[in-house]
């Protein structure tokens, strides 16, 4: 592997980090070590990187914000770190570029400070704008796909411009090219409300708007989670996907009496079933059990195959 090494070594603006525990950087706070950890400062460097990983036959893994994945404690092999890339500026006047690593709350903070309203059903959702496009974050019936205009895609030849169509998002999903991840992406501004939701292939956009009341809608849309969310442990958020848009998995749970369920420290939320909750000590072995025992007896009980929402990082040993 000293190629490869060597190599890794030669690009610019990449940090290289051995066994990083992976814990303390996802919201579960479970699970093992990244064998190699690599951050990349710029997005050339991200190019050259996923050049060479490709070249070299190694299989990878992208971090966001670690706010929907468990990893399994044996840990794994290559995870790909963007937090770093996290600029935002406005480009050609009606739109605003936003790298991959910067969180949801960066960039609400932008928008109060610049006047854009649009995004606040979104506060709360502690995602990066990669991660969130990927999985389609949402909530209060609003999701991050709708405002998406372009997305910047870097695959190991390079990177390129995708202008997003409509089926280009699922409910918590999104179809990016399987060789590339997201790099950044272009969302729309627009002067007025009227005008946000008017445009030609049905696109939201951000609209211009007093920075008061765009923090007015946060206070409110906070005091929502806050009073709904177990907001005090960690967790993944959601873990199942509701099954249908008028069956929730967090009904289906609690039907089956498991809003509670303590399996050593990990715990289906009193406050809400569709959270498993770290009450401390808990090792991503427990979480995971406890996922397959809740989709068991809703099974059982209703007949109704949950499915994860949560991303699950196997176990990889000798991955290079
Ligand atoms: C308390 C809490 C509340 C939550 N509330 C909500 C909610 O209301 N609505 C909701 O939808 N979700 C919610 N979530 C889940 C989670 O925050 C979102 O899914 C979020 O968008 C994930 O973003 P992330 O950056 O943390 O991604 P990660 O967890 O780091 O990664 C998730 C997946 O995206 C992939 N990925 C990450 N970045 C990229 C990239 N740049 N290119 C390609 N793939 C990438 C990863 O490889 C992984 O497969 C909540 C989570 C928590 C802990």
């Amino acid at each position: 592997m000293q190629p490869f090494f060597k190599e890794l070594n030669s690009i610019q603006g990449l940090v290289c980090e051995e066994n990083v525990s992976l814990a303390p950087l996802t919201t579960m706070k479970v699970g093992g070590r990244a064998r190699l950890f690599l951050t990349p400062l710029t997005i050339t460097a991200l190019e050259r990187l996923l050049y060479v990983i490709h070249q070299q036959g190694i299989c990878y893994k992208v971090l966001g914000n670690g706010s929907n994945i468990i990893v399994e404690d044996g840990g794994v092999g290559v995870v790909l770190n963007l937090s770093l890339l996290n600029k935002i500026q406005p480009s050609d006047k009606d739109r605003v570029y936003v790298e991959a690593g910067c969180t949801l709350s960066t960039f609400l903070k932008w928008c109060i400070c610049n006047g854009f309203s649009g995004l606040e059903p979104l506060a709360g959702i502690p995602g990066s704008f990669g991660g969130a496009i990927f999985m389609n974050a949402g909530a209060n019936g609003v999701s991050i796909g709708d405002f998406i205009d372009e997305l910047y895609i870097t695959t190991s030849t390079g990177s390129f411009w995708v202008k997003v169509s409509n089926d280009f998002f699922g409910y918590r999903k999104s179809y990016i090219p399987t060789d590339g991840l997201i790099s950044a992406a272009k969302l729309r501004l627009c002067q007025q409300r009227e005008e946000a939701h008017s445009n030609n292939n049905k696109k939201d956009a951000l609209w211009l708007c007093d920075g008061s009341r765009i923090r007015n809608n946060l206070k409110k849309i906070m005091k929502k989670r806050l009073s709904s969310q177990p907001l005090g442990h960690p967790s993944a958020g959601c873990i199942f996907k509701n099954p249908s848009p008028d069956c929730s998995a967090w009904s289906l749970i609690a039907a089956c009496g498991l809003q509670g369920f303590r399996l050593r420290d990990a715990q289906v939320s009193p406050k809400h079933a569709n959270f498993i909750v770290n009450l401390g000590h808990a090792t991503s072995n427990d979480v995971l059990d406890l996922i397959k025992l809740v989709k068991e007896r809703v099974w059982e009980g209703t007949g109704v195959a949950l499915k994860e929402e949560v991303v699950v990082w196997h176990h990889e040993k000798d991955v290079y």
